[in-house]
């Protein structure tokens, strides 16, 4: 679905990507981690052409990804910011629903964002509150109900349990899996949190020092990187 090649982008001499190869096949679910500053939020506005790369290219469902390959491939591709970003002055049913808004009648986009409310937990009685008036682990669930909303088929999380508290982001980490699951989607995870890795991914691939320094299934037993030598890969082994 998604395949980077030889990414590279500097920001003047600070060399944040140096040759990222990584691909993702449909129904995969990747997570992505890597230190603050490591270049994850970077690779991501690559990926989606928010930001021009020096060097190597992004294949979308195989294909060389231009301007209008990407407009196609966000047509079917739900997002949570890393902040959540509602539109505060935003019933959540209207957060939900944004996008459903443009394609079909406000009954029928509520009702759309009353089911996927339901799937990420919250019921309908919190369809007409405000963000403001959520608790942060609720905002969550309603930016997730978002991301979901119109069913695409690739997703994206952007460190979905920051700032939460270890209980809430165990639940919303399983919410994630659950839906990855469910639809089939193909999900890429960006996180800091090691707790969650478990629970989210297939596969997990470190970003350090502007490459891919590892990657493979969570399952696989820790035991050849306890003994790596490279210290930043010793400390994100459990
Ligand atoms: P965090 O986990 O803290 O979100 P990150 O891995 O997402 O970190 P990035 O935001 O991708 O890190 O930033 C990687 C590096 O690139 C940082 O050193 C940052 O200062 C630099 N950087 C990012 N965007 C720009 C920009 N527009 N101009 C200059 N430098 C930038
Ligand atoms: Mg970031």
């Amino acid at each position: 679905v998604i395949e980077i090649r030889r990414l590279a982008k500097s920001f003047g001499a600070n060399k944040v990507l140096d040759g990222v190869d990584l691909s993702l096949a449909r129904g995969e679910s990747l997570v992505v981690i890597g230190g603050s500053g490591s270049g994850k939020s970077v690779l991501l506005r690559l990926v989606l052409g928010l930001e021009a790369a020096d060097r190597g290219e992004v294949l979308l469902h195989g294909a060389p990804a231009d301007a209008r390959l990407r407009a196609r491939f966000m047509q079917d591709f739900g997002m949570l910011f890393q902040s959540g970003a509602l539109f505060d002055s935003l019933p959540v049913w209207r957060n939900v629903g944004f996008r459903l808004l443009r394609e079909m009648p406000a009954a029928k986009a509520r009702e759309r964002a009353i089911a996927s409310l339901s799937r990420v937990g919250l019921g309908p009685e919190v369809a007409d509150r405000m963000p403001a008036d959520l608790s942060g682990g609720m905002r969550k669930r309603v930016a997730l109900a978002r991301a979901i909303a119109t069913d695409p088929a690739v997703l994206f999380f952007d460190e979905p349990t920051a700032g939460l508290d270890p209980q809430r982001a165990t639940a919303i980490s399983e919410l994630i899996r659950g839906i990855v699951t469910q639809t089939g989607a193909t999900a890429i995870t960006i996180t800091h949190d090691m707790r969650s890795v478990r629970t989210i991914a297939d596969r997990v691939a470190l970003l350090d020092r502007g490459r891919i320094r590892w990657q493979g299934p969570v399952t696989a037993p820790a035991g050849g990187l306890d003994s790596d030598p490279d210290p930043v890969l010793r400390a994100f082994v459990e």
